[in-house]
């Protein structure tokens, strides 16, 4: 479907990386679910530029926007694959554009060109235990020592949490002013006396990404290691959630399309009653209305990226985005593997591991009644 909010640069990226997601990932996806993503093929997607996308050309990427990182969700999401997808943009497009929008210039010139290349993977490490809708609520704190910081905390569900060889941490730096106000964001690198990896958590789907829980204890960074400016960091957390909430659509959309058209195609060939299940009105009406609601979803989600690439203030644009295709993503796969009958429920078939994958999308990133309070309050 064409899309007034496509431009001949996206359309670059889309056909690039469904060529490198058909030849180099399908084939070989499979048994990453029970191995992990290696780490060459991580690598190799670096070497290509697909890590740079919203990495500015002086540090090594080509500076596209927010539509890029959609764009290239939906293909990676097209793979079927959701494990792979995610470890891709927890790098891309969640941890690493902390320091693109945020870091200090130095911060920037040593680490994006790394990030970029592939040679430094990125993880994100907010939540907590006891704290993940309610951002607010986190107790790990920096406390400022020398000429740095001693952090101390626990995080949980932190996806690349064992194989990034950078997380960026957010922390408590003002523990006595409300909870938003007295937050940071550092830079800790993987060997840092202190931190270490905690239980690696077995999941319902996105079976092929690293999913940590990563333990602080007295762990010492140095100033340089705060990105951006200190107590900033519930600004730029939500900020980022913005891009992040969009990418992950992108991935869900994908995700939903390539079902759909999976299970077009199933129920064309597939014969019950003298006919192909596809002559049965209920069915071919049912996969037309989700058809219809992917690509509404879809725009919803363009006109959110672009409105974002404007400059505008679009909060409202993306928690509704979030909530719909979330729960429209669902939807969808439900319905696949429905008609897909018994072969649904039978592990081979891309449906089931999609329907297992697409669970979180409406979980991750903000909960869908929490994405729902954000298009309220602006009502
Ligand atoms: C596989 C996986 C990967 C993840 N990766 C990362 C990562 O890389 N980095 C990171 O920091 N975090 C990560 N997370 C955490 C994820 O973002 C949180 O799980 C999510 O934000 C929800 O937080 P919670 O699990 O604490 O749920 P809770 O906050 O306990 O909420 C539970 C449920 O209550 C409901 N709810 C919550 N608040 C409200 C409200 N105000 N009104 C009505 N209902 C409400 C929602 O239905 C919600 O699902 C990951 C989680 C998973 C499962």
């Amino acid at each position: 479907m064409k899309s007034i909010y496509m431009t001949e640069d996206l359309e670059a990226v889309r056909d690039q990386t469904r060529t490198y997601v058909e030849r180099e990932i399908v084939p070989h996806a499979a048994a990453w679910e029970t191995e992990g993503v290696p780490r060459e093929v991580l690598a190799a997607m670096g070497k290509l530029g697909f890590f740079g996308l919203r990495i500015p050309e002086e540090h090594g990427g080509i500076g596209l926007g927010t539509m890029a990182s959609v764009v290239f969700a939906e293909e990676l999401g097209r793979s079927t694959f959701g494990g792979f997808t995610i470890t891709v943009l927890v790098h891309t497009d969640l941890a690493s554009p902390y320091v693109v929008n945020f870091g200090r210039p130095e911060q920037q010139a040593f680490w994006l060109p790394k990030f970029a290349s592939g040679e430094a993977l990125t993880a994100i490490a907010i939540t907590e235990p006891d704290a993940g809708s309610d951002v607010a609520a986190i107790r790990t704190t920096a406390r400022r020592e020398g000429e740095g910081f001693v952090l101390n905390g626990t995080k949980m569900f932190i996806t690349n949490g064992s194989i990034a060889d950078v997380v960026l941490v957010a922390a408590k730096t003002n523990p006595d002013v409300k909870g938003s106000r007295g937050v940071s964001i550092f830079l800790v690198e993987r060997g840092t006396a202190g931190f270490t990896t905690g239980r690696k958590l077995d999941k319902m789907g996105w079976r092929a990404s690293d999913t940590a829980e990563l333990v602080l204890e007295d762990v010492w960074v140095s100033e340089d290691n705060l990105v951006g400016e200190e107590n900033q960091g519930f600004y730029y957390i939500m900020s980022s959630f913005q891009n992040e909430r969009l990418a992950i659509m992108g991935q869900a959309l994908g995700e939903s399309q390539r079902a759909l058209e999976l299970t077009v195609d199933y129920v064309k060939q597939r014969r019950a009653f003298g006919s192909a299940l596809w002559e049965k009105q209920a069915i071919r009406q049912r996969l037309a209305l989700r058809q219809t609601e992917i690509d509404a979803g879809r725009e919803l989600t363009y006109r959110a990226a672009w409105l974002t690439d404007q400059g505008e203030d679009a909060v409202r644009e993306v928690s509704e985005v979030k909530a719909f295709v979330g729960e429209l993503a669902n939807r969808v796969l439900y319905d696949c593997v429905q008609f897909h009958g018994g072969m649904g429920f039978i592990a081979e078939t891309a449906v089931e591991r999609l329907y297992r994958d697409v669970r979180i999308a409406s979980i991750g990133g903000g909960a869908t009644e929490v994405m729902l309070d954000e298009v309220a309050k602006r009502l």
